[in-house]
This record gives C-alpha cells, structure tokens and sequence, in this order.
C-alpha cells in the first residue's frame, strides 16, 4: 500500500519554509447572496506552491494512511508542484474517482491534512484544495475521457445491478464498468448522485461536479434507471435483480430521518431537513413529489442537531433570506460532530447558536401552523459510550421563542423496510446491513452492500472506501464466473435491454420489465 518516496529527494527543511498559500473565497458579506462555491480555489501558480509544501515523508506517509481511500498523496503533490497536473490527478485516480468531490467536501482536518507532519511546525499542506483543484483542471482541459479511454477494459460479458446512485454506487460503477462488466445503477430520485445532489448544498459542492461525476460513469458504460424505487411493488425487487444480473450491490445510504417524538413534531412549519435542503437548494423539476419551496423571506428559522446536515441547513436559510437562523444543539459547541471549518462560515455568515438547548414542544398559531418553540436549557453530565458528555436537562429552565420554521436535523438511520424486503440479507441492531469487512459481500451469495447503508450515516470518502472492496470483491466474482461459463461451455446471457430513446444524465427515466433472461444455474449457487 505504501509507496516509498525516499527516493523523491527533496530538501526538507526548505520546503518546510514555504509558507501556506491561502486559498481565494467569497467574503461573507457576498456569498450570503448565492449558492455558489464558498472558495474560489487555487489556479495554476499557487497550487504548484502548495503542493511544494509537502516535505516527501519517506515511508508509512501519516496523511496517506489517515485518508480512508489511502490516496497517495506525497506522489500527487511531487507532480502538483513540478506542474505535472495529469499526473497529479492520476495519483489520486488511483483510488478514488472522485477527487473532485472529496478535496470539497472530506473533513480534512481530521483525515489527511489533520495527520499531515507539515502541520507540527507549520499549518498542514492544504491537500483537499489541491486535490480538487486537479480534478477540476482534468475537466477543463477535457481530460477525463481519454483517461477513461486508455483504462477501459474489453467487455466480459458480466453483468452487475447497482442500487442507488450516491458515491459509494457511482464509484462502484465506475470501477466495474471500466473492468469491462456491464452495470446498471438503479436509482429513486429522479437524478443520480444520492446525497451528493440531494442533500450537500451549492456552496459546498457545485452540482455541475456531480453531474461531471454521472456523466464520466455513463461515458464509461454505466446506465441509470431512475425513478425506481427497488422494493417497492411496481418495481424490481432486489430478488429480480438477483435473477437478473450476475452480481447485485446495495448501495442505498441511510437516509431515513431520525425523529424527537415531540408534541407538535407534525405542524406545518416543521420540517424534515432532507426535504429542507432539497427545496431550497434544487430547481423545482428536481424535487421529489409532493415537495415545495417553502417561503422563507424574512422569516425565523431554527434548526435542531449538531451535524454537517443542520450547518448545511442554517447556512441554506442564511441564502435563502431568512430574518434570523438560529442553530438548537443539545450539548456544548465541543461536543458538535459536524465540521469546525462549516460552523466557523456559519458564524460569520449571521447564523446564532443556542447550545445546551432542547426543544420540548412545537407550539401551533392560530392558522394550524408552528408560531413557537418551547426549549429546555441542559447542562453537560458523565460521558456517554461515545466519550461526548452526556446533555442533562436541566428542569424548570423551560422558555418559549417564536420560530417560523423548525428543521429537524437529527441524524439518520438506514431503511430496514429495504432489508425486511429482501431475504437472506442480514442487518444489525440499527438496520446497517452485515457484511464480510473484508470483501463487502451480504450474508447472501452475489448480494454485496457498501456506504451509509453498511456503515450508518458517516462521510462520502468511507462510503467510498466501502464501495472499492466490494467493487474489488464483484470482479473476483465475475471473473470466478465466467470460468465457470467457460467450463460449462454455455454462451453468457445477454444484459438487460435498455429502451430506446436513453438520454445522458437519466433525463429519462425507465423501469426494466421483469426477467428479460433467465441466468444458466451453476453449481456454486446451491
Ligand atoms: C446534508 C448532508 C451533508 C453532508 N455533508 C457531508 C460532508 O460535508 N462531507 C462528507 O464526507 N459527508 C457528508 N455527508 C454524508 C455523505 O453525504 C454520506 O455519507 C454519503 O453520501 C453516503 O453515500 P452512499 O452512497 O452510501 O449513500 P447516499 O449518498 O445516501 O446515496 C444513496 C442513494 O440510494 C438511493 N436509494 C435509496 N433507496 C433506494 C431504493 N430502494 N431504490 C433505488 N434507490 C434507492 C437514494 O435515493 C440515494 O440516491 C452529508 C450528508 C448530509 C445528509
Ligand atoms: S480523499 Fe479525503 S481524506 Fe483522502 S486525500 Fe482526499 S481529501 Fe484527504
């Protein structure tokens, strides 16, 4: 895993001296008034001076193992600093296909950069800008294809059903479709890219990055089917696509909203913060049925939890033109799991901060809706398994605000509707499907599972982490299989048919009707 960089010598103590190139953003004072990217990013010159930051640690480099994915980063900043930019992004191509969302959006303060030995005498090498800058700079220059072309293995004739397009099912689809195997991505939203489209606003990952993203995976050979919810009737179970396809993965996320069980949780005004983002950060044709952007101008919003989603949503509210976002965590501003950098741009952007508070009760106005909140001051008590000191309520602290709109962004679980639908997949205590940690694959045979769904709600590049064993493990197994073809000497089936009239980016949308082929029974699946 590890490579050697002893031999990229470089005088250390020099590169040591350069000091860290900040990276262009939007003031605050501007991008309260858009959705667009908070920084602006480096360009040719300063990214090649960052990147010469880095000191060529010479082995077991600290950021390489602390980043999931295990980019080779010492590599790509060695060719980020002499201007090899394709090399540059081809070192981090290596293991992640999506260095352009990742270098937005990881918490590389407590991943790559946070172990980074710069960062002992200096601050870190800042290894997310420069890694999506080269990202950026291959799509720009119309790079990727060739990429694309030259990994582009012949077709084996495999075929492989992915259900659920976020990053752990686009990266899975990337890698196997370049292998050669033919993969359809079945998807319920309208458009793919899970929660990369439907849930992280603009301004921290422009939406043109993950159309980019689909648009390589189809360039690639991948097919999206969305507007299919898998398991539900009128749609493919997971059992068909067993039947279907010589290789199923779950790749459907945790995205079933936690809850507080609190009176007046159902009031018009409350809001779940899924739908919330989705409203405010999304054109109309995009949003899931029944969903409507809510009127915010001038209004008080307040948004309950501690995590990425409820810094997304006060920040969201902050553009959208609210009055006043105020941001309700039941513990101390230590003991917040969401990203520092995200609360600190919320601070700045006007965004109040109510900690040690809990709402008890959602009180409804004269029309029905929510017109106040009742909360309760807490005080910190012993640690809990997390080591987070525990919120204790502190009684008779009660007092009542007046809020407009209330978003619940309390964390997320996965879909156990999903799993129950599915037999022989087997779950633990929260709904997180079990698999083999080593290759990803579900209690049962051809059924693999990666991301949110096997981890529970955690970050984009672990989802990917995930989504590369099983996608690793998938190819030893089609690979197994089409010996076993070649043994039995029967012709492979055929792939699914897809509907004329296909556009790029799943403009529309196809349902594939029930058993198109029957798959030769082997011996091995019992
Ligand atoms: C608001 C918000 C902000 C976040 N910010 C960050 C961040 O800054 N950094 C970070 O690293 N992580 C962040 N995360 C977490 C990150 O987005 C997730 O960990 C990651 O997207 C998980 O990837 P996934 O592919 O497993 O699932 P998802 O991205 O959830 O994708 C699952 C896909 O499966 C589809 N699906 C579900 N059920 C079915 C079905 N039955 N049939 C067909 N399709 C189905 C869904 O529609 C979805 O498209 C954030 C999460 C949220 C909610
Ligand atoms: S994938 Fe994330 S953790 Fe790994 S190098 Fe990139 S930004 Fe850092």
């Amino acid at each position: 895993m590890f490579e050697i960089t002893a031999t990229r010598h470089i005088d250390r103590r020099e590169h040591l001296l350069i000091p860290r190139v900040p990276v262009p953003k939007q003031p605050p004072e501007q991008r309260i008034f858009n959705f667009h990217e908070v920084y602006l990013g480096y360009n040719e010159e300063t990214v090649k001076i960052e990147a010469a930051r880095c000191i060529q640690c010479p082995v077991e480099q600290a950021c390489l193992t602390a980043c999931p994915v295990h980019n080779d980063i010492p590599l790509a900043m060695w060719h980020t600093a002499r201007g090899e930019f394709y090399e540059g992004y081809l070192a981090f191509r290596k293991n992640s296909t999506m260095s352009e969302v990742c270098g937005r959006v990881c918490p590389q303060e407590k991943l790559c950069q946070g172990s980074c030995v710069v960062g002992a005498y200096e601050p870190p090498v800042y290894i997310g800008k420069v890694e999506f800058f080269l990202a950026d700079w291959m799509r720009i220059h119309g790079k990727m294809d060739s990429v694309l072309d030259s990994e582009r293995k012949p077709p084996t004739g495999r075929t492989v059903a992915i259900v659920g397009s976020g990053p752990a099912g686009l990266h899975a689809a990337e890698i196997l479709a370049l292998k050669g195997h033919h993969v359809d991505v079945y998807e319920r939203h309208p458009k793919p890219g899970g929660l990369l489209m439907y849930g992280i606003p603009d301004f921290k990952l422009e939406k043109d990055k993950v159309q980019g993203i689909t648009e390589r995976c189809e360039h690639a050979g991948v097919r999206f089917i969305c507007n299919t919810t898998v398991n539900t009737p009128g749609n493919p179970y997971v059992e068909d696509l067993l039947y279907e396809y010589d290789a199923v993965l779950v790749a459907i996320g945790a995205e079933i909203p936690a809850t507080m069980g609190t009176e007046g949780e159902d009031l018009p005004g409350v809001w779940k913060s899924l739908d919330f983002l989705i409203s405010l950060n999304l054109q109309e044709e995009m949003f899931p049925p029944g969903l409507e952007r809510p009127d915010i101008e001038g209004k008080t919003v307040m948004v309950v939890g501690g995590g990425d989603t409820s810094s997304d949503c006060v920040r969201s509210a902050v553009r959208a033109g609210a009055g006043r976002v105020i941001l309700s965590y039941r513990r101390s501003e230590k003991e917040m799991p969401g990203r520092e950098e995200d609360r600190g741009f919320a601070k700045e952007e006007g965004v109040e901060y109510e900690f040690l508070t809990q709402p008890v009760r959602f009180i409804p106005g004269p029309d029905g809706r929510l017109a106040q909140v009742e909360l309760r001051r807490m005080k910190l008590g012993e640690p809990d398994k997390s080591g987070r000191r525990r919120p204790v309520p502190i009684e008779g602290s009660e007092f009542i605000t007046d809020v407009d709109i209330m978003v619940l962004a309390l964390g997320f679980w996965p879909d156990e509707k999903f799993a129950k639908a599915t037999p022989g997949m087997e779950t633990k205590r929260w709904g997180e499907i079990k698999v083999d940690p080593e290759t990803g694959m579900t209690s049962r045979i051809g059924l693999w599972a990666a991301g949110d769904a096997v981890n529970g709600a955690d970050l984009v590049v672990t989802a990917m982490a995930g989504a590369r064993k099983a996608a690793d493990s998938i190819h030893e197994y089609l690979l197994t299989l089409s010996k076993e073809y070649e043994e039995l000497g029967v012709e492979p089936p055929k792939p699914p048919e897809a509907p004329a009239g296909l556009e790029p980016g799943c403009a529309q949308s196809f349902i594939v009707t029930t058993p198109a082929r029957k798959p030769v029974k082997l011996d091995r699946m019992g």
